[in-house]
């Protein structure tokens, strides 16, 4: 019988503040000496009290706001309890029932919520004096981390992938963190259960260890077909990269096994409705409306439009190089940014015109005007000429460089114009 995937998606992602979430340690962890970045709070020590940082939270509301999220008027924290080495407290901050945001959506999946927590420290598995041992680093602990829960919505591993696309762009165009997976700022867990008839199981397996877009489909795709043939039962299973497949972890816990209760040391937030709007007001451009935008104003296909817009710094390059000089199409503009990404990440809009209109100078030079030039060089190069019966080609190069003195043109051109003439 054949059986459909259910899949939801819980998304981590760090957020770029200066100082951790209840500290004021450093959140830099990336290529940091371990245990460099810490203090009483994010140790866990006993006595050591928590104070929210306040960006984090305009972030978390910033970020709620463009998920289409309403705003909980209050807000709390809360204490999910758990051991694991890495948790120096017992306990995750984290927001239970009452997160910041709730009820978004992006595309056509349904965002459940978006909350604010604290990550945890870090586990090195490595050998120290030949014996093999697990360090803890606590420069990661502490550091604010925004979860995005979304509704089990998708049905095919192609809805996963655009969305998580999707969702990245959004939270680099708001430049609250770098989403970047390979460092791990942006963690993703699935969860995938099979429907025989399109009813949400009553079993869910959830998915860890992935940390790039690939490892998504391969993950899912593998879970796809072993959840066809093995007995369906709730659990947390890893994915192992090496071997291509998930292996089993734990069998799922639920939440009411974390024994949530609201966190005493910090009293509940409260939101006025002018600071939610304030908020909404700092919400730039997202990467969807500016393609809109861009196919509507430029004239440019859509294709192009969401190319351009896929990186803001780009779309931003392009905007401002079509505002410099209205004689050139802003398609062709577009063209030259997709087609030579590499070449202008060192220019400046305004050199990238000057490059394109050499450019357009260079082919609207007569044929006739050309074909002059390479008949004076010749005529003025009589021992290039000799040298070419005997060695052959080999002059053509500097042939085309006296041309490419007197006029601009693809040098190509001009070595097919200088060797017609020297054959004849
Ligand atoms: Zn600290
Ligand atoms: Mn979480």
């Amino acid at each position: 019988m054949k059986q459909q995937p259910i899949i939801g998606l819980e998304v981590h992602v760090e957020l770029a503040t200066k100082s951790k979430m209840f500290c004021g340690c450093s959140a830099e962890h990336f290529g940091v000496q371990p245990n460099t970045h810490t203090c009483p709070v994010c140790l866990g020590l006993p006595g050591a009290l928590p104070v929210p940082n306040e960006k984090a939270v305009e972030w978390t509301v910033l970020l709620a706001l463009a998920l289409g999220c309403r705003i909980n008027r209050v807000s709390k924290f809360d204490r999910k309890n758990y051991f694991y080495p890495d948790l120096p407290k017992g306990y995750q901050i984290t927001q239970y029932d009452q997160p910041f945001g709730e009820g978004g959506s992006l595309g056509k999946i349904r965002i459940r919520r978006v909350h604010l927590e604290e990550d945890t420290g870090k586990l090195q598995h490595t050998e120290v004096d030949g014996e093999k041992v697990a360090l803890v680093d606590f420069n990661r602990s502490g550091v604010p981390l925004v979860e995005i829960v979304t509704e089990p919505g998708f049905r095919s591993i192609e809805e996963v992938d655009q969305y998580l696309k999707a969702l990245q762009k959004i939270i680099r165009y708001l430049g609250i963190s770098s989403a970047d997976m390979e460092k791990g700022s942006m963690r993703l867990e699935p969860s995938i259960s099979l429907s025989a008839d399109g009813e949400l199981p009553a079993y869910r397996v959830e998915l860890k260890n992935i940390n790039s877009f690939r490892f998504v489909r391969r993950a899912l795709e593998y879970e796809i077909e072993r959840q066809q043939r093995e007995p369906h039962v709730q659990q947390t299973r890893g994915w192992n990269e090496s071997k291509g497949e998930t292996v089993p972890q734990r069998e799922k816990e639920e939440a009411h096994d974390y024994r949530y209760f609201p966190e005493p040391d910090i009293p509940p937030i409260k939101l006025t409705e002018s600071y939610i709007n304030e908020q909404r007001e700092k919400i730039p451009e997202l990467p969807q409306e500016k393609a809109t935008r861009f196919v509507k104003e430029f004239k440019l296909s859509e294709y192009d439009a969401l190319q351009l817009t896929d990186d803001k710094s780009e779309a931003d390059f392009f905007e401002e190089a079509v505002k410099i000089d209205t004689t050139i199409s802003p398609k062709h503009i577009a063209n030259w940014i997709i087609n030579r990404k590499n070449e202008i990440e060192n220019l400046v809009p305004a050199q990238l015109l000057v490059k394109i209109k050499q450019s357009q100078q260079a082919s609207e030079v007569n044929p006739g005007q050309l074909e002059e030039v390479v008949k004076r060089v010749i005529q003025e190069n009589p021992k290039a000429v000799e040298d070419y019966k005997k060695n052959g080609n080999q002059v053509v190069g500097f042939l085309v460089g006296q041309v490419r003195r007197q006029i601009q043109v693809n040098p190509k051109v001009i070595a097919e114009k200088i060797l017609i003439r020297l054959k004849s």
